[in-house]
């Protein structure tokens, strides 16, 4: 059987990064994960790490400001994986990267990079809306830096965190799922893909030793989990028995109130008006040029929204 590749995860303890430190020991990868030295007393942090040492992992100290303890710690492995963040309403580090590149690249031994991307595939955004489109310009500035310095990569699209959006029945600005009411964009007919984060971990570690994901975005589509709001609304009435009342806010009324936030709520907003009101996640067909997860790794028994859902009763 051939070796399974070696793993640094980069950004580890963060709300994609601890899953994706899981599914890489689950799957047997020999996992090392970045000890920031910044991380200091954050105490939630440091006991996180040292869970992960006990579940197996190594930790590897390192900085974004000392090249050569990222240079040190990326000769350790194989395959790098970074989960930095890069959500405006917490915090956006997406060009950081640059310097793990940088690294990737005076090392030379890396035979695969996943870079932070884990959403929409910026690559197909770019007549975006301000601010939002800062995004995915940020992240295809990481991948021209990549695919220039030849390393090798896989982006993985995985869509909706389901936590983010099934959470609050698709409304931003909610996470918990309400029992009374529901605000519906538009008609609430437009599809998005909800994806649980666990499996987004897990697609993603299958992809790292799998040469057909060589150098392609690889697209996280259970198939049962693209679903419209509306379908999404009837699931929770179902598992709750109860049906909500709802109304509904148009396009121009989101955008209005958009305009009305700071920067950061801005720029998760326009993600939700791609998301929710031109259905930008399932109005395309994924071409040759890239792969999908769910027909990659049919073994994988994905989590439904249905099931996703049932933690919120
Ligand atoms: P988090 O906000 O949880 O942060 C991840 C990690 O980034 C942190 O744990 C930390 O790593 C590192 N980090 C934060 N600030 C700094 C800094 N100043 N210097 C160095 N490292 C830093 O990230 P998420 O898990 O929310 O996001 C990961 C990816 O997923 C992003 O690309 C994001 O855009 C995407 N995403 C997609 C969503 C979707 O619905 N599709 C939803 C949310 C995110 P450390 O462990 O070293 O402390």
């Amino acid at each position: 059987m051939a070796m399974k590749s070696k793993v640094l995860i980069v950004g580890g303890t963060g709300y994609l990064g601890k899953r994706l430190v899981k599914a890489s020991l689950a799957q047997g990868h020999q996992t090392y994960v970045l000890q920031r030295k910044e991380v200091g007393v954050d105490i939630k942090k440091v006991q996180l790490l040292l869970w992960f040492k006990q579940l197996g992992a190594h930790l590897v100290t390192g900085s974004f400001n000392d090249h050569q303890s990222l240079v040190n710690a990326v000769k350790l492995v194989d395959v790098v994986i970074c989960a930095i963040s890069g959500v405006h309403i917490r915090t956006h580090q997406i060009l950081l990267q640059l310097k793990l590149v940088d690294a990737i690249k005076e090392a030379g031994n890396i035979k695969r990079f996943l870079p932070s991307e884990f959403g929409t595939d910026p690559a197909r955004m770019e007549n975006a809306m301000e601010p939002g489109r800062v995004t995915f310009d940020d992240k295809m500035v990481v991948r021209r830096a990549i695919e220039e310095a030849g390393i090798p990569f896989t982006y993985i699209s995985a869509n909706c965190f389901a936590g983010y959006f099934l959470g609050g029945l698709c409304q931003p600005g909610f996470i918990l799922p309400s029992r009374d009411h529901v605000l519906l964009h538009g008609d609430g007919n437009q599809k998005a893909i909800y994806v649980d984060e666990d499996d987004i971990a897990t697609y993603s570690i299958k992809t790292i030793d799998d040469p057909r994901t060589l150098n392609k975005t690889v697209y996280i589509r259970p198939a049962e989990n693209i679903l419209s709001q509306r379908e999404v609304v009837e699931i929770w009435e179902k598992l709750i028995g109860k049906e909500l009342l709802n109304s509904s806010i148009s396009e121009q009324e989101f955008l209005a109130i958009m305009k009305e936030q700071d920067y950061a709520e801005q720029v998760g907003l326009t993600h939700y008006y791609h998301v929710c009101y031109e259905g930008y996640l399932a109005h395309f067909e994924i071409g040759d040029e890239a792969e999908e997860a769910f027909t990659l790794y049919p073994e994988v028994k994905y989590t439904t929204v249905e099931e996703y859902m049932e933690r919120y009763l």
